[in-house]
């Protein structure tokens, strides 16, 4: 059977999404063309506040395409315009079904071959005439940037219960568990001194860190756990007792006690390490001191397999032929913050590998398997086959 769907079409639209920069704060250009594109289609599109919210140059875009059928619940379909960062003047190269970029900067496949699925999907909904019920697209800003385009997204202006968010790797895979995740940031106050004339009289922070660090359970804690210090700075020049240090850590599990002792522990980690460095003061003991932000940054998703749109997706890939299947991820999206809000969102493959690095590339195939997918959900959802 002849696809539905124009993959060449969409492989042009994927490589001209990537040639236009869009690091997170920075959507403007391409939101713009999005815009347009989705109008041409017959969309109503409009953008939210969240761009001022977050300090950038334009908000969430949110469209409305009209469906066919009135009786068919409403449909989210969502992927995110910002990409990482080295992610300017990206050049894609195209080998076979590989797309990858030239090696300087990401390709970008992280989320815009989401986005190209979308337009693709809508698209041939139009030039076919195929029946469908509403669909809401948000094309989400800031994703990369701590989900805030999402969290600032008001979700009580859209109508769907249940979505889809394209944002993974394998095209193979519904991800339908996401873990919570905890932010820390910690700063450690020691006591400045000349470190040559009298370190005697200083609390080195970074040694205090540097304790603490050392102490602490990191990586992979087990199997649904894991917890990173990823940022660290302090310190004003060698040859001073270094009066500060800034540290900012996750942790993340699917299991919420987990994530509590995990959190609790990377905390007391710093309560313990600041005891063992003092000094005397006109015969007092004086120790460093922590001050610590520790706040939930998403909560956990866990789809039971029975939700609609779970179904819905699982029984699409079977009738077009593919076996897809639910699974779990250790990272976090949008789609996290969909849950939180009321929306029961999966997030389905793409087909981008190696995301967050210059190695990134795309599985054009897989691709194309993802947009056959969705095409079929959104044709079928409300609907007996579904
Ligand atoms: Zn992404």
């Amino acid at each position: 059977m002849k696809p539905l769907l124009n993959f060449n079409r969409m492989k042009a639209n994927f490589l001209d999404l990537v040639q236009i920069d869009s690091l997170s704060k920075k959507e403007r250009a391409v939101a713009l063309v999005l815009e347009k594109a989705l109008l041409k289609i017959g969309a109503e599109v409009s953008f939210d506040q969240a761009g001022e919210a977050v300090g950038g140059e334009i908000g969430n875009l949110i469209a409305r395409f009209p469906g066919t059928d009135p009786t068919r619940p409403t449909l989210l379909l969502s992927a995110h315009m910002d990409t990482v960062v080295p992610g300017e003047g990206i050049k894609p190269i195209c080998d076979g079904d590989v797309i990858r970029s030239d090696g300087t900067t990401i390709l970008g496949g992280d989320d815009k071959s989401g986005i190209a699925i979308i337009i693709e999907v809508l698209r041939t909904l139009k030039e076919k005439s195929l029946s469908h019920g509403d669909i809401e697209i948000v094309f989400t800003i800031c994703e990369e940037f701590g989900l805030v385009g999402a969290k600032h997204l008001d979700c009580s202006q859209l109508k769907s219960k249940s979505g889809i968010v394209l944002d993974c790797d394998h095209a193979d895979f519904l991800f339908t568990q996401s873990p919570a995740s905890d932010r820390m940031e910690f700063t450690v106050h020691g006591l400045e001194a000349h470190a040559g004339v009298c370190p005697e009289a200083g609390i080195s922070a970074i040694q205090i860190a540097a304790d603490a660090i050392s102490r602490m359970s990191l990586g992979r804690i087990d199997f649904e756990t894991t917890a990173n210090v990823g940022m660290i700075e302090g310190g004003a020049a060698v040859n001073i007792v270094p009066k500060t240090v800034f540290v900012r850590a996750e942790s993340r599990s699917h299991n919420e006690e987990k994530l509590d002792k995990q959190t609790s522990h990377m905390r007391r980690c710093f309560s313990e390490a600041v005891d063992k460095f003092s000094v005397e003061k006109n015969g007092k003991k004086i120790t460093g001191r922590i001050t610590e932000k520790v706040w939930r940054d998403y909560n956990r998703v866990n789809l039971p397999g029975s939700a609609p749109i779970v179904r819905a997706v699982l029984q699409a890939a079977e009738r077009c032929g593919y076996s897809v299947k639910t699974n779990a991820t250790g990272g976090g999206c949008d789609a996290n913050i969909f849950n939180e809000k009321g929306i029961t969102v999966p997030n389905l493959g793409t087909g981008m590998y190696q995301i967050h690095t210059v190695d990134e590339w795309l599985d054009f195939k897989e691709t194309c398997q993802t947009a056959e997918v969705l095409l079929e959900v959104v044709k079928t959802f409300g609907t007996e086959a579904s």
